[in-house]
């Protein structure tokens, strides 16, 4: 366990962090990583047990949880005075002193580590391994933004927001409230975090570790209303100045709905693919484009939900064949389950994915035929035949399906490639450095990847965000060195003589 958490964030490391979970060496089964922090390896077995012996766990967080929990406007309305009120003085604290409190956190996130991996296991269903790289994202945020802070607030002519409100999602729900917490508190705004509902009691934990750091309390509140009419009274009082979402398209197009002059931070859907050529290494292929589509079932913005085979790619028996196997070979279980490799749907599927789990377009067939195994497992599945501009081609279905798509050439895949109106992460795999360097030109998306998984942006090496209907704002990534300009008016300082 010590050796466990010693394996954090070190911003200063050219390699850092428990990330390089998600770097993984060329593997072609499933999910196979090579970190020190997964829990397949030895030195960890006994920390992942001692996490799954104290499952469930539904006391964590939930007195927190409990006294933020309303549903009562005037109860809404409180709160938002009350953060307005914090966000005037959390202002006027002095810089380096927001700092330390955001290092603070880091590391109090770190020495909550295994409470919040249980809660996010327990309450979303994330398996062990993906949900302890999310603690250490959620360390680097809160570290990395402290840093942002100290070398971009002192000496510019800054105006914060006062308030600043963070809707959160489920599908990440250590690392993304976090990181939009983070940030405004290092801007200098009081914040308001309102989680998605499967996500409440794992937000109580973050606003509980954001106390422990001695950020007042005002100025980090949690507040857990149903999405409904008390969510759009948060969202339309002017006294909050800003929301930062990460959410569907769909939210983000009713935030709008509701405040038209919103000033809306948000990273939004995806329907992203890898292309795969003929020049690349189709070993690493097949497993990072199996690792991307299935990691926490698919229930990631940034998954791959297409793969663009060019040429003889998409009629290699050894690449499909590999693919097939290594995504019909992945335990699907929950996180109790030592080897679990692919937990559970957070919620039973809607409408749209269940279409995506069942019904073939024309042209379409099952390569491997998605099923349900009860409760919300799903063993994954493959679809091939999928044509351009087809519904496959161009929704996000937020779950364990992956659809190929047969390119005759590697413009014809880019094209295809960018021919969804999302632009959130791409991939691809090519040994060619020519191909490599056409596709980079012209490839239309916010994380651009080549020959590694589409999933895990890093904070500070990767900054995350999107393009066209994938984001909205002024085009700035999370865990990027110009984060915080998205918070309040910034004139830069000026160049040192
Ligand atoms: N930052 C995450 C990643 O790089 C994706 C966030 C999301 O899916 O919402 O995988």
């Amino acid at each position: 366990e010590a050796r466990f958490r010693a394996a954090c964030t070190h911003l200063d490391d050219p390699a850092p962090t428990a990330w390089q979970t998600q770097i993984r060496g060329a593997v072609t089964d499933g999910f196979v990583n090579t970190s020190d922090t997964d829990p397949a390896l030895p030195a960890n077995q006994a920390w992942a047990e001692a996490i799954r012996a104290g499952l469930p766990c539904p006391d964590l967080g939930a007195d927190t949880l409990d006294a933020a929990t309303t549903d009562d406007a005037a109860t809404v309305a409180r709160v938002v005075a009350a953060g307005r009120a914090a966000g005037a003085e959390w202002a006027s604290t002095p810089v380096e002193e927001r700092v330390a409190a955001l290092h603070r956190l880091g590391t109090e996130l770190e020495a909550a580590r295994s409470d919040l991996v249980r809660v996010a296991a327990d309450e979303v269903g994330k398996l062990i391994d993906q949900a302890d790289v999310e603690v250490s994202e959620a360390c680097d945020f809160a570290h990395y933004y402290a840093t942002l802070a100290a070398e971009q607030v002192e000496g510019a002519t800054h105006v914060p927001p006062a308030l600043v409100l963070v809707a959160s999602p489920w599908n990440f729900p250590i690392a993304i409230p976090l990181g939009g917490v983070a940030a405004a508190l290092a801007a200098g705004a009081a914040v308001i975090l309102k989680p998605a509902p499967p996500a409440r009691r794992i937000a109580a934990l973050l606003i509980e570790a954001c106390r422990r750091a001695g950020i007042p309390a005002n100025a980090a509140q949690l507040l857990f209303v149903e999405d409904g009419p008390l969510g759009e009274q948060l969202i339309t009082d002017d006294r909050v100045d800003q929301v930062v979402l990460t959410g569907a398209a769909e939210t983000a197009e009713l935030f709008r709905s509701w405040r038209p002059d919103l000033h809306l931070l948000a990273e939004t859907s995806g329907k992203n693919a890898i292309v795969v050529t003929p020049s690349a290494d189709l070993d690493l292929a097949a497993a990072d484009l199996v690792y991307s589509a299935f990691g926490h079932a698919g229930q990631k913005c940034s998954a791959a939900s297409l793969g663009i085979l060019v040429g003889d790619v998409a009629t290699s028996r050894r690449f499909l064949d590999q693919v097939l196997d290594a995504a019909r070979s992945l335990t699907v279980a929950w996180p109790e389950e030592p080897l679990a490799e692919m937990g559970p749907l957070t919620e039973e599927p809607g409408e749209k994915l269940l279409r995506g789990l069942t019904e073939l377009e024309p042209g379409q067939s099952w390569l491997l035929k998605p099923e349900r195994l009860g409760d919300r497992l799903w063993r994954p599945g493959v679809r091939d035949g999928v044509r351009p501009g087809s519904e496959f081609h161009q929704t996000e279905y937020f779950g364990p399906v992956l659809g190929l798509m047969a390119a005759r050439d590697l413009d014809e895949a880019i094209a295809w490639q960018n021919g969804t109106r999302y632009g959130l992460t791409a991939g691809l795999h090519s040994l060619d450095a020519t191909e490599v360097q056409r596709w980079i030109n012209r490839i239309q998306a916010g994380n651009a990847y080549v020959n590694r998984t589409i999933t895990g942006a890093i904070v500070r090496r990767q900054p995350f965000g999107g393009w066209k209907r994938s984001a909205v704002g002024p085009g700035i990534k999370a865990g990027g060195p110009n984060y915080l300009t998205g918070f309040g008016h910034w004139e830069p300082a000026a160049p040192v003589e």
